[in-house]
């Protein structure tokens, strides 16, 4: 995307397990994306931590709840093809095939796919490129490592209600802890400083929920941001976003959101590292960046949702 880089956002994240974090040894779950914490060995010690792209699958998914919330099928459904034959209960989203599986033509371009992809897939990519937002691992703070104890679930017979002897699964459950991570955005429009920050806001707000049994209200985890950075090559004096700073070919073809806030949000005291300009908004970013929030439902209804015809994408590629 613009083989440059022009502004990017830098927060760093600590995540506490508020409830206990429900881990089905060996069984994948197919509630959607699951926040799987991964054990690994760090100088001779067991330690746990949560892969980034769990965390990535955990808050894209959260985010195109929001965005189908405010505006019926305007994200995709990623791994929807309906040349698949699969089918999708709810009505409004019956078009939703996933942005991965669209085009224009035999061979788009860069900017195409990214001016047809819906508001989830320009933010956290698709199969056609790598999306704007990325998260680290998130490993346990020195001196606040979780627990782990086993616990024994029993088999339950969905027909009957009763137990089904011989079925036992394994579980762990995650407690405590004090985890960190680092997420950016890199060439951010407005409105996707705006989406970042209502998943901040959410996490901050426990609504967010990890781990097997989420829906029995478990997993909850407590982001707290610890620090909140915003660079930008070009001299700015208040928050800008990509449009800004794109020429009109750029912002035609690449279809950048035209959007600014009532009056301008100042920038100030910004500090020069290299050819950056990094402002540091760690003390007030949630009251400083509100008047963002409205440019996210207005970027879903000015684009539309998923864009390009499922049929330019040949056969044997969905078949394969
Ligand atoms: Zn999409």
């Amino acid at each position: 995307m613009l083989r440059r880089t022009i502004c990017q956002a830098d927060v760093e994240l600590e995540l506490e397990p508020v409830d206990p974090i429900l881990i089905k040894s060996g069984y994948s779950t197919i509630d959607g994306p699951d926040m799987v914490p991964v054990v690994t060995y760090r100088s001779g010690d067991r330690e746990y931590y949560f892969p980034g792209s769990s965390l990535k699958g955990v808050l894209r998914s959260h985010l195109e709840r929001i965005a189908r919330t405010l505006k019926p099928a305007s994200v995709c459904i990623p791994y929807y093809d309906r040349r698949r034959d699969i089918k999708v209960p709810v009505d409004s989203e019956r078009n939703s095939d996933g942005c991965s599986y669209r085009a224009r033509g035999d061979n788009d371009s860069s900017s195409e796919s990214y001016a047809d992809s819906c508001a989830a897939c320009r933010m956290f990519g698709s199969l056609k490129f790598g999306g704007r937002f990325s998260i680290g691992d998130a490993y346990p703070v020195p001196g606040h490592s979780p627990t782990l104890e086993q616990r024994n679930g029993v088999g339950i017979d969905r027909f009957t209600g009763g137990t089904v002897s011989g079925v036992l699964f394994d579980l762990q459950a995650l407690t405590g802890g004090k985890f960190r991570t680092h997420v950016r955005v890199l060439n951010f429009e407005l409105w996707q400083l705006a989406a970042l920050n209502i998943l901040l806001l959410d996490l901050q707000d426990e609504l967010i929920s990890v781990g097997s049994g989420r829906s029995r209200g478990l997993g909850r985890v407590k982001g707290s941001v610890t620090k909140y950075n915003l660079s930008y090559v070009p001299r700015t004096e208040h928050v800008a976003g990509l449009f800004d700073f794109a020429t009109d070919e750029e912002k035609t073809q690449y279809q950048l959101h035209d959007w600014s806030p009532d009056s301008p949000i100042q920038l100030a005291g910004g500090s020069r590292r290299g050819l950056r300009s990094v402002f540091d908004l760690t003390s007030d970013w949630t009251e400083r960046l509100s008047p963002l929030a409205p440019s996210f439902e207005q970027f879903l209804n000015w684009h539309g949702g998923p864009k390009g015809d499922v049929s330019n994408r040949n056969r044997e590629e969905a078949n394969a």
